[in-house]
């Protein structure tokens, strides 16, 4: 457990959700692992020292925090350590992920509710994206799931959900999802709570893996973006130690930033010219097609060109300067410390990479450098990350008592 956790439970309570209950503020202080005194918690919460006490002692009778008595003073209160216990409660997480040809593979993993690696991981392939089928497909998926929290942690507490889609900023509707061919909104953590029993979050899948970076991952800043690249363009906002996004649900879409207004190509969002038009992989097959005569995989393309290969190089220079305009503009915007970008096909080449970063730099303000860290697609990390959002949204959550009174707040 690293301070970078510490550090940002900490911001996550200072700065989180004011509409969470104070004991859920301060038990999200203390999941990282490091005991903190009461004085801490004043501290971080703002909030007076007799409101904190009685969130604590709260906290206390549930068995969530731990209390140790450090000394017995002659004068003045005692001082106590306080420390979680993260296994109190178990959090699944699932992600909906396409493939090709339609078929969606769910993947599943279990964690306690402390920002550390959860159990990998349950995968079930399903072609059939009705919502209805899906949630009887993630309730089979999570039978094995829930009898391992039963064993480890009394039992699962709450479900979160990734998928590709624009959710609604409570995390209960997906409001549009072209990946599952949703076009009308979808009641969907509603069906899942009927099916499951558990309370449900879902997730933006883009969000999910930045979130999975914030907490389990490898970055040590505040505010970064993980940028996905795939047959889409995504990015995840995390500002500030919060996962940003938006009053609509809907911001990180970067990859309708539009680089080709006048000639570019038709985008699933009815623009022309969207940097996911250019960059990404269908964006890519289709170049290979125009400079090679047939169509060429995404990987095919960056074996080519990091063989030298003079013809793929210059498809793939145009979808590096266009992905860098898209993403120097959001560097430009939001000033990230760190860029991660996931992408399984780009992750392998180093002719896209240096031709990312040079151009990067070029269309950067010049004082804003972002590290830029490359990483494949993992799904298990954006179940990682969705099941991380459940114990946000509720960090109280006792295994098997499902959706729990608010208290002390
Ligand atoms: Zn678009």
């Amino acid at each position: 457990m690293g301070s970078r956790s510490v550090a940002y439970a900490q911001r996550q309570m200072r700065e989180g959700k004011p509409s969470l209950p104070l004991a859920d503020q301060i038990l999200l202080q203390l999941l990282p692992g490091t005991p903190l005194v009461v004085e801490d918690l004043v501290e971080a919460t703002g909030r007076r020292r007799s409101a904190v006490w009685d969130a604590v002692k709260q906290l206390v009778e549930a068995q969530d925090v731990v209390e140790t008595q450090l000394s017995r003073a002659k004068v003045g209160r005692p001082k106590f350590l306080l420390a979680a216990d993260p296994d109190r409660a178990g959090f699944i997480g699932v992600a909906i992920a396409g493939r090709k040809g339609g078929v969606q593979v769910l993947t599943g993993v279990l964690t306690n509710r402390s920002p550390r690696s959860p159990v990998p991981a349950e995968e079930l392939r399903t072609p059939d994206l009705a919502p209805d089928h899906l949630a009887k497909a993630i309730k089979t998926l999570i039978a094995p799931l829930r009898h391992e929290a039963q064993k480890k942690f009394g039992g699962a507490a709450a479900l979160g959900v990734s998928l590709g889609g624009h959710i609604d900023e409570s995390g209960r509707t997906v409001i549009r999802s072209p990946n599952l061919r949703w076009e009308q909104p979808v009641a969907f953590a509603n069906k899942l709570e009927r099916v499951t029993g558990l309370p449900t979050i879902i997730e933006n899948d883009v969000n999910a893996l930045a979130l999975w970076e914030s907490a389990f991952g490898l970055t040590a800043e505040h505010t970064f973006a993980l940028v996905f690249v795939g047959e889409g363009i995504g990015a995840g906002l995390i500002v500030d130690g919060q996962l940003f996004r938006g009053p609509s649900g809907g911001a990180g879409e970067v990859g309708h930033f539009v680089v080709n207004p006048q000639n570019g190509r038709k985008c699933t969002c009815n623009n022309r010219g969207c940097v996911q038009t250019v960059s990404g992989y269908q964006a890519m097959r289709s170049a290979a097609r125009e400079e090679f005569g047939k169509a060429l995989s995404p990987r095919r393309l960056v074996e080519l060109a990091d063989d030298g290969n003079s013809e793929a190089q210059t498809v793939l220079q145009k979808c590096a300067i266009a992905l860098a305009q898209a993403l120097g503009g959001l560097a430009n915007l939001i000033d990230p410390l760190h860029l991660i970008i996931s992408s399984t096909e780009l992750n392998g080449s180093t002719f896209f990479k240096d031709e990312f970063s040079s151009f990067l730099e070029q269309f950067t303000f010049a004082s804003l450098r972002p590290t830029v860290t490359w990483t494949r697609t993992d799904y298990g990390h954006a179940a990682g990350g969705a099941a991380w959002a459940a114990v946000l949204s509720a960090p109280r959550r006792i295994a098997g008592q499902g959706l729990q009174k608010s208290g002390a707040g």
